[in-house]
C-alpha cells in the first residue's frame, strides 16, 4: 500500500447521493485519499423528507452520520465545513472558517437549494422542503397549528388549519397527499375535540396537470386520489406573495394561512456561483459528457448542481439516481485518469420514475420503456426502491417498522413538536387577516 504522501488526493464537496457515491467508489482504491466535506455532518435522503415533515418517519431514519458511513475506511476523511470559495485552477476549496483543501482531482457535488423565483415573502415566510432541518421545522409548524387551534378554535377563522402547498411536482404532490392522510387519518385520534373537517390543503401549480412528466391517465389517477384525501387542486394558479399570515394566489385569492409549503422548484447550490464559472439553466454548471469542466480535466461537477447532458445533449433531470450514477462515474473517470487512461462519457441507466400520493397510493413508470403502474403495486415498488436506497441496515429496519406500524395502527409515526421556534406564532402580526374572518382587510389586486 502506498504511504500517505504518495497517494492521489481527491477533494469532494457534498455528501449527498452524488458525493457519497463518488467517495464510496474511490474508497475501494488504497492508492487514493479522499477528503469529503459537507456543511452537515450527515447524509440526508431527500426523497423521504416529506415523510419526516408529516410524522411518518423519524429524522434519524433518513439521515446518517457521514463519519459513520466511512468509519471502516482509513483513506476517507470527513470534514464538517461550509465551502464558500472554489479555485478551479488549483483545485482548491475554502471554507467559511478559513480552512482550505486542495486535491489532484476536485469533485463538486453540492446539490440544489430552493428557488423562490423572486416571489415576495416566500424566502422569509414559507416552509421549503429540501433538508432535514426544513422537514423537522415544517412538522413542528403543522403540529403547532393543531395545538393552537385545539386550545383556541377561533384561530381556525384566521387560517390556523389552512395549508398551502406550492408546486405540483413530486415534492408538492407527495407532501399534499401525506398531509391529507395526516389530517384525515392519523391526527383526529389525538386531537379529538378539533373539527378536522375545517382543515384545508390547497395545492397550487401554474401548469395544467400535476406530475407533468407522467401520462394523462396517471394525471387523472393522481387528481382523484388527492381529491379523495380532501386536497383542493388549483391548476393554472401560482402564489404571488407570501406574508406572515396569508398567501396571495395569482388569481387574486387571499387565503389566511400560517403554513405555506414551498415545493416550487430548485436551483443550483450557492457553490456554483462561488466557482466564478458561467452558470447555465437553473444556475447549474454545464459539464462535458465525461462530467468534467471544459479545459479542466481534473475538475468534476456531478449530481443536482450540474447540467449533465444525455446521449442527445439534452440535460438530465435532477434525480437521486442521476446523482448517484454520475458520482460513481466521476470516481471511475478519476481512477482512469490516475492510471493514464481516457475517461468515458456518462451514460444514465434510467430505471423509471415514481411518486407516492399517500397511503397505499402511488404511481410508477418502471424500466427503460417506462411501463406505468398505479395503486398498491406501485406503492410496493416505491417501498422496495426507497428502502433499498437508504444508507445502512438499521435505517431500513427502522423505516419498515415505522411504515408497518403506521399501516396497521393508522396512528402515524412520531407526532413530535420538537422545534418550538417553528411553532411560535404571533396571531396579530398580519393586519390583512381580521380576527373575525378570512376576508382581506386591505384590498389586494388580482
Ligand atoms: C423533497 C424531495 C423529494 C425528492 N424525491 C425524489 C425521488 O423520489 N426520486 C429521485 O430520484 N429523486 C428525488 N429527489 C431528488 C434527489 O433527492 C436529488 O436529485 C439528489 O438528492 C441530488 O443529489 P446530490 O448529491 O446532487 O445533492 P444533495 O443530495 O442535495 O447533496 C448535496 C450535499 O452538499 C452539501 N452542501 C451544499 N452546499 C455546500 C457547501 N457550500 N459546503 C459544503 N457542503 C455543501 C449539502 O449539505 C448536501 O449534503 C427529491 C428531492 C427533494 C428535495
Amino acid at each position: 500500500m502506498p504511504d500517505e504522501q504518495n497517494k492521489h488526493r481527491v477533494v469532494i464537496v457534498g455528501g449527498g447521493f452524488a458525493g457519497l457515491g463518488c467517495a464510496q467508489k474511490l474508497a475501494d482504491h488504497d492508492d487514493v485519499h479522499v477528503t469529503l466535506i459537507d456543511a452537515n455532518n450527515y447524509h440526508q435522503f431527500q426523497p423521504l423528507l416529506y415523510q419526516v415533515a408529516t410524522s411518518q418517519l423519524a429524522g434519524t431514519d433518513i439521515a446518517h452520520s457521514l463519519r459513520g458511513v466511512f468509519a471502516d475506511q482509513d483513506n476517507v476523511d470527513v470534514h464538517l465545513a461550509e465551502i464558500t470559495g472554489v479555485d478551479i485552477e488549483t483545485r482548491t476549496v475554502r471554507a467559511k472558517d478559513g480552512k482550505s483543501w486542495s486535491g489532484d482531482a476536485l469533485v463538486l457535488a453540492a446539490g440544489s437549494q430552493p428557488n423562490f423565483f423572486n416571489t415576495p415573502g416566500a424566502p422569509e415566510h414559507s416552509f421549503p422542503l429540501y433538508s432535514l432541518d426544513n422537514a423537522t421545522r415544517l412538522r413542528s409548524r403543522i403540529l403547532g397549528l393543531f395545538e393552537q387551534a385545539d386550545s383556541d378554535p377561533s384561530l381556525i377563522d384566521r387560517g390556523a388549519l389552512n395549508i398551502v402547498v406550492v408546486g405540483g411536482g413530486p415534492t408538492g404532490v407527495e407532501v399534499a397527499g401525506a398531509l391529507g392522510d395526516m389530517i384525515k387519518v392519523t391526527l383526529p385520534s389525538e386531537y379529538r375535540n378539533l373539527d378536522h373537517t375545517r382543515a384545508r390543503i390547497c395545492l397550487l401549480d401554474y401548469g395544467d396537470a400535476l406530475l407533468k412528466p407522467f401520462s394523462a391517465s396517471a394525471h387523472d389517477y393522481v387528481a382523484k386520489v388527492l381529491d379523495d384525501k380532501g386536497v383542493e387542486i388549483h391548476l393554472g394558479t401560482g402564489v404571488k406573495e407570501v406574508a406572515t399570515g396569508h398567501a396571495v394566489f395569482s388569481d387574486g385569492t387571499v387565503l389566511p394561512t400560517r403554513c405555506v409549503v414551498w415545493g416550487g422548484g430548485i436551483k443550483a447550490a450557492a457553490v456554483a456561483a462561488d466557482c466564478g464559472l458561467a452558470q447555465g439553466r437553473g444556475g447549474r454548471v454545464d459539464v462535458r459528457p465525461d462530467l468534467t469542466l471544459p479545459d479542466h480535466p481534473d475538475v468534476y461537477v456531478v449530481g443536482d448542481i450540474a447540467n449533465i447532458p444525455d446521449s442527445d445533449g439534452n440535460p438530465l433531470p435532477q434525480l437521486g439516481s442521476v446523482a448517484l450514477q454520475s458520482g460513481t462515474c466521476a470516481a471511475e473517470n478519476i481512477i482512469a485518469g490516475f492510471d493514464g487512461k481516457k475517461p468515458k462519457d456518462f451514460r444514465y441507466h434510467d430505471k423509471g420514475i415514481m411518486a407516492m400520493i399517500g397511503r397505499h397510493a402511488a404511481i410508477a413508470e418502471v424500466g427503460k420503456r417506462h411501463h406505468e403502474i398505479h395503486g398498491e403495486l406501485a406503492h410496493m415498488a416505491w417501498l422496495g426502491v426507497h428502502a433499498s436506497l437508504l444508507t445502512g441496515t438499521r435505517a431500513k429496519i427502522e423505516s419498515f417498522v415505522d411504515w408497518a406500524w403506521d399501516g396497521f395502527t393508522k396512528t402515524g409515526g412520531p407526532h413530535v413538536l420538537d422545534r418550538g421556534d417553528a411553532a411560535e406564532i404571533n396571531w396579530d402580526d398580519d393586519p390583512t387577516v381580521t380576527p373575525s374572518g378570512t376576508e382581506s382587510a386591505t384590498p389586494i389586486s388580482g
